[in-house]
């Protein structure tokens, strides 16, 4: 989110972090300090430090009113973590955010909080006003029908128990309350659990459904819960359990638990290396074609104190081939009325600067930045630039030779080369027509826990291979594709220069935005950049700024992390699955990925069979990471992304569905932890301590190797899909019908007597996180129709292109029509 300054054409810069889109918007942009910030040690600070620096950069709450803020902040390009959660006064996410940055936000109205580690209080007294309002509506408003879309109670963190419940009122206003009771088990009075009201939960401005902030600890287990509103409506519907689905034990000798430490890209590559020298029968390491810029930087040096005497210069060679040699001095002459000159030696470049009769010196900041740039052997070296935009009218000072430097801290063992990414390929009968399933990891660099999960899976599946059933059987039926680091540049200087680096390392910016302090906000979003729904598409949640913490890139598919990908999922189109690892917030989701602004229109919906799949499938997935520690990832964290955290302009998981038609999922590990003392869930950061980190690794590599489950499933369907059309209601002069499956599977059919295909009308959901919608018709009608599971099997083998009549077909009676 730094931005490019403003040259307002008075010379006076103005370090405002607001994008030109918030100018459009009609912001106010703030004025910020417009000093370069000062050389600290000949090194100059960066705006943005670690978040372990004094004044450094902090995760910091915001909280939102609705989804609509939610949204605007990512316009901003404001580096949001992926994580929110619902609140009794709206939303909350979490922004790395500079001490500036933080101020510059609420400058704007922003409510931004507390460091993320602290304890925040959460409105605790919101129930109290909702009781003010509920009394406040009257008993003479119409009543309202009341839609149960989910309620479920589930264990985690040391077997607690938790509600949730999700349901949408036909009122759609603010001042409809909904509240719900609910009992302590079968036979126990219907209102002995417990008794809360329900937030409203509205998104792009329109009202979605209610449910709770997050889920409610309780003490038993609820068999059923009663929904009411102030408008009038009722509805009690069962409590179902979420998740704890019983899975089968490995086998007593199955191993696990082979990370003991946060490892770099370097160490994790030779790792995955290492495993396929030791398995070679099983395994082959796949070098990605596209080679990364490299962990690098071009060497730098800024001169001068105020914005108009401020320049900088760059090197031409990168610091690790020569441009940290190069060298840089402000010579003060004795005469008056010298020239201004440059001299090159080697690589030392010295500027002899200008005096006027008096013998004081002359030279403007522009004037050394033209002078350097037209001279021929010192713009070999180096290039000149003024201040971020500035028009370097200010006198320049004499400075001693100054050696420039890339600034880059890893130990010599981190190449300064471009990076070879590799893949591990794991599978017995690799390059057959085996489900392929991509496992990757570690998009943003700073989630430093993502790469453990990858490579906890890589050791899982080749250490238990011998010896595990299960295990055999993954790898005997898959072709598995492991990518346990996407970002490698980027996560080399998250370890060692800036721990909250997101982006890849790359530098797109202009000289207005590339000076030394600029260094820790520059690369490209590699999960914004790729060419579905992007930015460039005019979707949401990505920036053209290359300073954001979305930055999309200079065009879709710029960056060689991100061809790698395509690339790979090309080459072996075998690939069906594909997870998308992240942190933090503990999340299962699903495309569409992004949507438009305006009218929150998103990617194509995924349809509703392959939607009840998807939440099968996530039922077995999260069963599997709850195994370890009983964490449970939330109902209201799984779904299509747009639904449980906020649109992601151009990233992959869109990329793989939409154009390969790979399942694209996407997990965010480090699920909220319960504190019991004081009954609230705290986030857990994208750093937590290796103890934490080490337990979201084991936890999610569980829920990867659940992925593969699911996908051996899938690869040995052969089992046809049945279903029956359910008269739900009948009218006088109508009947409504819809159907069920007996397995999650689409439904095509016909009203008007014709042959049933792909192309007639689809079954879908009656709305967003709803049922299967019901179908009315006002005469007595003659329904053909057939399902079709996630893996192609048609019921009853019926061939939807060709010329069988077995297809289902039912009568459905309207009533006095003959
Ligand atoms: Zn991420």
């Amino acid at each position: 989110m730094r931005s490019s300054l403003n040259d307002r054409g008075s010379g006076r810069v103005v370090a405002a972090f607001v994008l030109p889109v918030v100018l459009a918007l009609g912001a106010t942009p703030v004025l910020a300090s417009p000093a370069p910030p000062a050389l600290s040690g000949g090194e100059v600070v960066p705006d943005r430090q670690p978040s372990t620096t004094q004044d450094g950069v902090a995760l910091l709450r915001v909280v939102v009113p609705d989804q609509a803020a939610v949204d605007r902040l990512n316009a901003l390009g404001v580096d949001l973590a992926e994580y929110r959660k619902a609140v009794d006064d709206g939303i909350e996410v979490h922004a790395v955010l500079s001490p500036q940055e933080a101020r510059e936000l609420r400058g704007q109205g922003f409510d931004v909080r507390d460091a993320v580690p602290g304890q925040a209080a959460f409105a605790a007294n919101q129930a109290e006003r909702r009781t003010a309002m509920s009394a406040a509506v009257t008993a003479a408003q119409q009543n309202d029908t009341l839609t149960p879309l989910r309620a479920e109670w589930f264990t985690s963190t040391d077997d607690r128990r938790f509600l949730s419940v999700e349901v949408k009122s036909s009122a759609t206003d603010a001042e409809t309350v909904l509240t719900a009771t609910w009992d302590s088990g079968r036979g126990t009075p219907p209102d002995s659990g417990g008794t809360a009201t329900l937030s409203r939960f509205t998104d792009a401005g329109q009202y979605m459904y209610h449910r709770f902030d997050y889920p409610l600890p309780v003490t038993q287990a609820p068999s059923r819960v009663t929904i009411k509103s102030s408008r009038g409506g009722s509805v009690t519907v069962p409590v179902t359990k979420w998740l704890g689905e019983r899975r089968t034990p490995p086998g007593g000798h199955y191993v696990s638990d082979f990370v003991d430490h946060y490892m770099d890209p370097t160490e994790v590559t030779g790792r995955i290396t290492a495993l396929a020298a030791e398995f070679p029968r099983i395994t082959q390491i796949i070098d990605l074609p596209y080679k990364t810029n490299g962990y690098r930087r071009a060497a730098q040096a800024q001169f001068g104190t105020g914005a108009a005497s401020t320049f900088y210069v760059t090197s031409t060679a990168y610091g690790s081939q020569g441009g940290n040699d190069v060298s840089l001095a402000l010579t003060r002459p004795e005469a008056a009325s010298s020239p201004l000159t440059v001299t090159v030696t080697g690589k030392d470049v010295v500027v002899g600067l200008a005096t006027d009769a008096s013998g004081a010196i002359s030279s403007t900041a522009r004037q050394v930045v033209d002078a350097l740039n037209a001279n021929t052997a010192a713009s070999a070296l180096l290039t000149a630039a003024t201040y971020r935009g500035d028009q370097g009218g200010g006198l320049v000072a004499a400075a001693p030779a100054t050696r420039l430097t890339d600034g880059l801290k890893a130990p010599r063992s981190v190449s300064r080369e471009p990076f070879q990414m590799k893949a591990l390929r794991v599978g017995t009968k690799r390059g057959g027509p085996k489900v392929g399933v991509f496992l990757y990891c570690q998009e943003h660099a700073r989630e430093w826990v993502t790469p453990l999960v990858c490579v906890e899976t890589a050791e899982r599946l080749l250490r238990n291979y011998a010896h595990d059933p299960r295990t055999r059987r993954i790898v005997d039926d898959l072709d598995i594709f492991i990518l346990p680091t996407s970002n490698p540049d980027g996560a080399h200087y998250s370890f060692y220069d800036y721990n909250m680096q997101r982006k890849n390392m790359t530098n797109h910016c202009p000289a207005k935005a590339a000076d030394p302090a600029s260094r820790n906000s520059w690369g490209v979003d590699l999960n914004r950049n790729f060419s579905v729904g992007s930015m460039f598409d005019g979707y949401l949640g990505a920036s053209s700024d290359c300073t954001s913490g979305v930055f999309a890139g200079p065009s879709e598919l710029s960056e060689p992390e991100d061809r790698n990908q395509v690339w790979l999922t090309r080459k072996y189109p075998n690939i069906k699955f594909a997870m998308n690892t992240h942190s933090y917030g503990g999340y299962f989701m699903w495309p569409p990925g992004s949507y438009k602004e305006a009218g929150r229109e998103t990617l194509p919906r995924i349809d509703l069979g392959t939607e009840n799949y998807f939440w099968e499938s996530s039922r077995h997935i999260l069963s599997a990471v709850q195994e370890r520690r009983g964490t449970a990832i939330w109902p209201g964290r799984t779904g299509p992304v747009p639904d449980v955290l906020y649109s992601a302009a151009g990233n992959s998981a869109d990329e793989h569905w939409y154009n390969r038609g790979i399942i694209g999922w996407d997990f965010e590990v480090g699920a909220d932890l319960y504190d019991p003392a004081t009954k609230r869930f705290q986030p857990v950061g994208f750093q937590p301590p290796f103890a934490e980190g080490h337990e979201e690794a084991m936890e999610f590599s569980s829920g990867q190797i659940a992925i593969l489950e699911v996908a051996r499933a899938y690869s040995g369907d052969r089992r046809r899909p049945g279903s029956e059309l359910e008269v739900t209601g009948r009218t006088g002069t109508s009947a409504t019908f819809t159907f069920t499956t007996d397995e999650p599977a689409n439904v095509y059919y016909t009203l008007d007597g014709s042959r049933p295909t792909l192309n007639s009308p689809k079954l879908v959901a009656a709305g967003t996180r709803e049922g299967a919608q019901r179908i009315t018709v006002d005469r007595t009608t003659e329904v053909h129709w057939f399902s079709v599971d996630i893996a192609g099997n048609v019921e009853r083998g019926y061939r939807p292109g060709g010329p069988g009549a077995n297809y289902r077909r039912q009568r459905v009676e309207v009533r006095g029509d003959r």
